[in-house]
């Protein structure tokens, strides 16, 4: 299945990735941007392999920075062939084989600053999740140029932790603190056709939550709080994955281990590991998930927390973690076939994930809040976490190369194709090529989603052919218009699981029109959500929206909508490369009238006012300022 952007939303991000971004990481990976944190990370391998003198620098897992970043530039030459930058990945590739052990070891912190410790610090060295990065970064190289240099590189890697890790006496019975090995040898596997790194990936992840834990043996257990936040359910070792009711612990972790489960689940048709995962989607989803897809409510251990605890001003929902909500949604669905999946994927790519990037591409957020009031967030010690402008780079670089390497491969979560079925998950202008029963079909998509629902497929094949066709009907859609060649089909009738079966025989030139039209909701969040309490958020299509002060200014947290807004909505060209603003009445405080009293009677004077809103990826593209997604809701009366 190839799928090859031709819009106006993904297509220029693309790109972007392509010239501007992967370039612009590279020279961030070698400190070459003034002003940004340091990385050190391409440094560190020079000096593993032994070419320069010098200490290692970074964070314990600075590796992984490379490896995603080889990740996404290997993903960006299936789009965007470029001599030049193959030859820099032949560079690196050649540079991390350099910096192998004779034995396969491959870890630049271990090497350099702490050889006596390897396999010793499950709970924090981040050994076996470096090592994941590396293997997924070694079979995207072999997907996109076909050569086996980097695979040979990952797979002596892995046969090392094969021999020394296992279930078997003379082995080590451990996992990583941080989940990423599992899916990454279900890469592996798949690229190499060798079973036995799936098995090592079962062994992971059957291993985990084993009790009594290894981990509380280990002395850099609970790193540096050692408190309750950092406990066995911070790694999800609490109990046995299949025995794990809720989603505990660091959010990405979280979704790395659960992306992987649902590999396994699928492979190795577990019933289960199944289970378990409905019921932590289900938890996730349904009482632990921003309305941004973002997830993670604690700074304190980068974590969920309890049902229904989703702070808007103190919210982590790291850039990493709806990112790896995309990973494990777009698995679940090989599990059950639901929309319910893709609804959420694409809630977290268009909410959660994009925040995380500037529009130029150059600068990010680790920590994506649903409010910021930026002198209160720059003051106060339970803010520290939250940066009210994007910044150029981090000393813990996880984000950013995340993020490219999502964008940049993002064509292979459009659809699926599988025994006679293709199921389009997301919509977005694009060719698409695929097999299906023996032949060739090639789908053209044109819509101009996610600022229209309306979209338009057309068949191209040599000779007629039998396949199913499914759409998903979005979450957020009320209503769904669809017709064959020009013919109205019942939409709802032919609803399986949130998606509408289109079946057939399909000839050149068939075409698919669907319309889901895009009205703007006002969101509500469930009674026990106490932050959002009284307040209403924006959804228009898949993108939620906010407020900012560039638009409405100061004191956001003033403001309330009308009792019945009329929204009017507009496509503004000139505004951030084009984005669909909404526009309302609403209501602020008359402080004129107020005066100067901290506090005094209340009066309910209110002046009215409109009040403007931006889709929430693209806050903070314009001047710093204050930025709210819920406001407060005038009732009728
Ligand atoms: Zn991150």
């Amino acid at each position: 299945m190839n799928v090859v952007f031709e819009d106006r939303f993904w297509a220029p991000r693309a790109r972007l990735m392509a010239e501007e971004v992967i370039p612009h990481q590279w020279k961030a990976l070698n400190d070459q941007i003034p002003g940004a944190e340091p990385s050190h990370a391409v440094e560190n391998f020079r000096i593993a392999a032994g070419e320069v003198q010098g200490a290692f620098h970074g964070m314990v897992f600075q590796d992984s920075d490379v490896a995603k970043w080889l990740e996404a530039a290997c993903y960006s030459l299936q789009y965007a062939p470029n001599p030049e930058l193959e030859r820099l990945i032949d560079e690196v590739v050649e540079l991390l084989g350099r910096a192998q052990r004779d034995d396969g070891y491959l870890n630049t912190y271990f090497t350099i600053a702490a050889p006596d410790r390897r396999w010793k610090d499950m709970s924090f060295g981040h050994e076996l999740y470096c090592a994941g990065h590396l293997i997924e970064a070694a079979v995207a190289h072999y997907e996109a140029t076909g050569k086996t240099n980097f695979l040979s590189i990952a797979r002596k890697y892995a046969d090392l932790i094969r021999r020394e890790i296992g279930p078997n006496p003379g082995q080590r019975r451990i996992y990583d603190g941080h989940e990423e090995i599992e899916l990454a040898l279900v890469k592996l596997y798949r690229a190499a056709g060798d079973e036995s790194y799936l098995q090592l990936a079962k062994y992971f992840i059957d291993e985990r939550g084993r009790q009594p834990s290894f981990l509380l043996d280990e002395p850099t257990f609970g790193g540096a709080y050692k408190d309750r936040w950092f406990h066995l359910d911070y790694h999800q070792a609490h109990a046995p994955v299949r025995e794990q009711r809720t989603a505990e612990g660091h959010a990405v972790r979280a979704m790395y281990l659960y992306s992987a489960m649902a590999d396994l689940a699928w492979l190795t048709d577990d019933g289960s590991l199944k289970d378990a995962l409905f019921r932590l989607w289900d938890n996730v989803t349904q009482k632990r998930m921003y309305i941004t897809g973002g997830i993670g409510s604690q700074e304190h251990g980068e974590r969920f927390t309890i049902d229904y605890d989703l702070p808007n001003d103190t919210a982590y929902a790291e850039t990493c973690a709806a990112i790896g909500l995309v990973f494990w949604a777009s698995r679940m669905f090989r599990l059950d076939r639901d929309a319910k999946y893709a609804d959420v994927m694409e809630r977290a790519l268009y909410n959660g994930v994009l925040s995380g990037i500037s529009l130029d591409g150059k600068r990010y957020f680790y920590v994506n809040p649903l409010e910021v009031h930026p002198p209160t967030a720059r003051f106060r010690h339970d803010m520290q976490h939250v940066k009210t402008e994007r910044v150029p780079w981090f000393g813990c670089a996880c984000c950013p190369p995340n993020i490219a390497r999502l964008v940049a491969s993002l064509n292979r979560y459009v659809c699926t194709a599988e025994n006679g079925n293709v199921y389009y998950h997301l919509y977005a202008g694009s060719r698409s090529e695929f097999e299906v029963n023996g032949r060739s079909v090639r789908l053209a998509m044109e819509t101009d989603y996610p600022w229209d629902g309306r979209i338009a497929v057309s068949v191209e094949c040599a000779e007629p052919v039998s396949f199913n066709l499914f759409f998903r009907w979005p979450g957020w859609a009320d209503e769904a218009d669809v017709s064959v060649n020009g013919e109205p089909v019942d939409a709802r009738g032919a609803l399986q699981k949130g998606y509408i079966r289109l079946a057939g025989e399909w000839r050149n030139g068939d075409r698919i029109e669907l319309h889901f039209p895009m009205r703007v909701r006002r969101m509500a969040a469930h009674p026990l959500v106490r932050e959002n309490a009284g307040k209403v958020a924006l959804q228009r299509g898949p993108l939620v929206y906010c407020l900012e002060e560039a638009d409405n200014g100061a004191n956001l947290a003033d403001i309330r909508l009308s009792a019945d807004p009329q929204f009017r909505t507009e496509f503004r060209q000139d505004l951030m490369g084009g984005i669909v603003v909404i526009r309302a009445d609403g209501y602020r405080s008359d402080s004129e009238a107020w005066g100067n009293a901290l506090y005094g009677e209340y009066s309910g004077r209110l002046r009215k006012t409109t009040v403007t809103f931006v889709p929430y990826a693209y806050w903070g593209n314009r001047q710093p300022g204050e930025m709210t997604v819920w406001i407060r809701q005038q009732e009728r009366g």
